[in-house]
């Protein structure tokens, strides 16, 4: 069987990870796969299907009945590109509150491991390195001050045309940093064997660059 490598990015939100894992992923010709997207996915369906976070019963009838993949860089939920309608703060606070689920987790989890067992892959997340890939080749923390990221995160919003606050997008990456490192299963954690990179004062194109070059020194 042939060994495929993958490279774990993981860091909270608004450090850049995306755009990194994307650009990395371009340069190696690997499959970029956005973990976030998949649990944003799930919130997504959630949300359409009224199923409440408490409802355990529900929740497993509807994951039973779920597919998530990527194609041309898009999420397919159920055969359907739903990348356009999940990155509003709603879907977000969802993906966070449903990705501390156990069932949620275990089922996104597989399929993320099925995923980068069958090609290379950069895949993008919070528990990469720590619990999907534990023996990846390579493994990277991309983090950024809470200020920086809610700036960029903030001028993406205005961009878009969104009416919000500095203030409100800080609040929101602030509460999604504790949700993420706090809940029990698979929390967002630093990896030992992870190279941390504050990229704060860095564009996303240094970033991918210094990533490049220790993925090509071979760690
Ligand atoms: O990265 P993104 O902001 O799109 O992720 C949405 C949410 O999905 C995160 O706030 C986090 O709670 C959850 N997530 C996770 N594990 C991952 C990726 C995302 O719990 N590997």
């Amino acid at each position: 069987m042939k060994e495929y490598y993958q490279i774990a990015i993981d860091g909270p939100s608004g450090a850049g990870k995306s755009t990194v894992a994307k650009a990395v992923a371009g340069r190696l010709g690997a499959e970029y796969i956005d973990t976030g997207a998949m649990y944003r996915a799930v919130g997504y369906k959630m949300a359409a299907n009224g199923i409440g976070m408490g409802d355990a019963e529900g929740l497993e009838a509807m994951l039973a009945d779920t597919e998530i993949d990527f194609a041309h860089g898009k999420v397919m939920l159920d055969g359907i590109d739903i990348s356009g309608g999940i990155r509003t703060e709603a879907i977000s606070k969802m993906a966070s509150d449903c990705s501390a689920i156990p069932a949620v987790r275990e089922k996104l989890v597989a399929l993320q491991r099925a995923m980068g067992d069958k090609k290379n892959v950069v895949m993008d997340g919070r528990d990469i390195g720590s619990n999907v890939f534990p023996d990846a080749r390579f493994k990277f923390y991309l983090t950024a001050s809470p200020e920086e990221r809610a700036r960029r995160r903030y001028l993406e919003m205005k961009e878009g045309g969104a009416d919000v606050g500095y203030g409100q997008v800080l609040a929101d990456i602030e509460a999604r940093d504790f949700n993420d490192s706090s809940r029990e299963l698979n929390p967002l954690a630093v990896s030992e064997d992870a190279v941390v990179i504050d990229s704060t004062d860095m564009s996303a194109a240094e970033v991918a660059d210094r990533i490049i070059m220790i993925v090509g020194k071979g760690g």
